[in-house]
């Protein structure tokens, strides 16, 4: 049975003071909260107070991005060896504002990917159509050439080290969450790309679904069978959400 996750993206929020009750509150919400791998992805400069206020917890940090590099001459980089230094355990890639803000492409994408794997960090790759292209139909293609660009350049092995994150773009801080039926479709293709290369990958990998979800639609989306958690953003800002979120994600028994 696959495991279950919950991620946070703070993305450019947080100060030392506001960081300090954030993360205070969700470990006391979640003390006691069992089987499910609950983490916050925070901005770089804060990753140290994040190692400092959770060594020794159960909530884990990472970052939001990554270089593609390993050390060098890139000004304004961070690579993936300085985030395992801060205790990172994982990287987003390839979230949306960061294909669509910053140009990076599939290729890119890819290379991030590697790179922190390579640097000891699981990647969440996040994929996703936009507005445009789901109304065009072409969900599946767009997220299909997300993936492959991955596998081409990572190979299969690659994806039993990471977690993948569908986040339609059209419903990322937009307040429009994907029903819980839109959602496990894409989730199922996705699971079914991999199955058909290697079943027991397309079993095993993880996937979360990211996109306006809160405390009140966390549990309708989690209870489809091909979502296995989410990537949270707004909702992750605050800690009742959040740990609210966390717990509509523990498994039902059967
Ligand atoms: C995100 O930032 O990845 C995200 C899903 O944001 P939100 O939950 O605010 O839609």
């Amino acid at each position: 049975m696959r495991e279950r996750m919950v991620v946070g993206n703070w993305k450019m929020h947080g100060s030392l003071v506001g960081n300090k009750s954030l993360l205070d509150g969700i470990l006391t919400g979640l003390a006691g909260v069992d089987s499910v791998h609950c983490a916050v992805c925070i901005p770089f400069p804060y990753l140290f107070q994040a190692q400092f206020t959770l060594q020794g917890t159960e909530l884990v940090w990472g970052a939001q991005n990554v270089s593609q590099h390993e050390k060098g001459a890139y000004t304004g980089e961070v690579s993936a060896a300085m985030l395992r230094d801060m205790g990172c355990s994982i990287t987003l890639v390839g979230h949306s504002e960061r294909r669509a803000l910053y140009g990076e492409d599939d290729a890119a994408v890819a290379e991030k990917f590697i790179a922190a794997q390579q640097g000891g960090l699981i990647p969440i790759l996040c994929v996703g159509e936009t507005l445009e292209e789901r109304e065009k139909n072409i969900t599946a293609e767009v997220v299909e050439r997300q993936l492959q660009a991955v596998v081409e350049r990572a190979g299969l092995e690659g994806f039993s080290r990471c977690v993948i994150a569908y986040e339609p773009v059209w419903a990322i801080g937009t307040g429009k969450t994907a029903t819980p039926q839109q959602a496990q479709e894409v989730h199922a293709y996705i699971r079914a790309l991999f199955a058909e290369h290697n079943s027991k990958l397309g079993e095993s990998i993880m996937i979360l679904y990211g996109g306006s979800v809160k405390a009140a639609n966390a549990a309708e989306l989690f209870s489809m069978p091909d979502i296995d958690g989410g990537l949270i953003g707004g909702a992750s800002l605050d800690a009742n959400e959040f740990v609210s979120i966390c717990k509509a994600a523990k498994r039902k028994a059967a």
